[in-house]
């Protein structure tokens, strides 16, 4: 069942849990989604990351149409969102596709600029029934990154609540600790900002950089609001690891063996968004 962002979201809130958005450059890992989805009836989102592109896994003409195919067919709810879309034109091709959420993703960028491009975004959406995520501080290296290069900008409360209030986005991903792709360390939380944030706006707070966080962290950010986690890298971790050191015949026993461990570790991810 398709849906769009503030939809699944609203679900996330009635919960009091937070759902899971998992990227999906190939058949595999939809597959793995979709199926962990069903199996333990849970809403999900499903995302096309726009720097997947960029490193050559999918486009996103090609991708789009899967995933939306996929979600329609879905016994659960799936909204199907553009992850970190970065330039403003891509972002309306991918509303222009179809997908019922899209992340505009301008936090390097002045806040003059960010602010303004969020604006164009939030039109550009409300025209498609899509709902629209945005960015404030920074998280460092994007989906398949090196999180630990970058400089990460926690978000400021006061200036999270006057964005929100100003753009009218849906939902705001806020930086307190995470950063994208694998922890050399483990990640440090800034649960009282949160909480801080949570109380000032009136949308759901996302998290981003989800892979390598405790399960007691995990619970704890959605204790404090967090109703949507970004989570690829360990995904796509578990994949690998499957067919690490084996060998085989035929390629097509590669992606079935990965689509199985990556299955296993989505599920493990979206039983303790939900705090199960
Ligand atoms: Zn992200």
């Amino acid at each position: 069942m398709l849906v769009n962002l503030k939809e699944i979201l609203k679900i996330a809130e009635e919960k009091k849990i937070a759902i899971g958005a998992f990227n999906t450059p190939n058949f595999t890992s939809l597959h793995a989604i979709i199926s962990a989805a069903e199996e333990l009836d849970l809403p999900v989102i499903i995302m096309h990351a726009q720097v997947h592109e960029e490193m050559g896994l999918c486009k996103m003409e090609e991708v789009a149409p899967m995933m939306i195919t996929a979600a329609k067919a879905a016994k659960v709810p799936v909204c199907v969102h553009l992850d970190h879309g970065t330039d403003l034109d891509y972002v309306k091709r991918g509303l222009e596709l179809g997908f019922t959420g899209v992340m505009y993703d301008g936090s390097v960028l002045p806040d003059d600029e960010n602010i303004a491009n969020t604006i164009q975004t939030v039109k550009w959406a409300k025209e498609k029934g899509a709902s629209v995520e945005a960015e404030l501080g920074s998280m460092g290296a994007r989906e398949g990154g090196d999180g630990e290069a970058a400089k990460s900008i926690y978000t400021d409360p006061d200036e999270a609540k006057s964005f929100v209030e100003t753009t009218g986005i849906d939902a705001l991903a806020c930086a307190f600790g995470t950063s994208h792709g694998f922890y050399t360390a483990a990640p440090k939380l800034d649960f009282d900002r949160v909480t801080k944030i949570n109380s000032l706006i009136d949308v759901p707070i996302v998290m981003h950089g989800g892979s390598g966080v405790s399960v007691e962290d995990y619970k704890k950010v959605i204790a404090c609001g967090v109703r949507k986690v970004n989570y690829y890298t360990y995904m796509s971790k578990a994949g690998a690891e499957a067919i690490n050191g084996k060998t085989y015949k035929q390629f097509h026993d590669i992606l079935l063996d990965a689509e199985k461990a990556m299955k296993e570790d989505v599920k493990k991810a979206m039983t303790v968004f939900a705090g199960k």
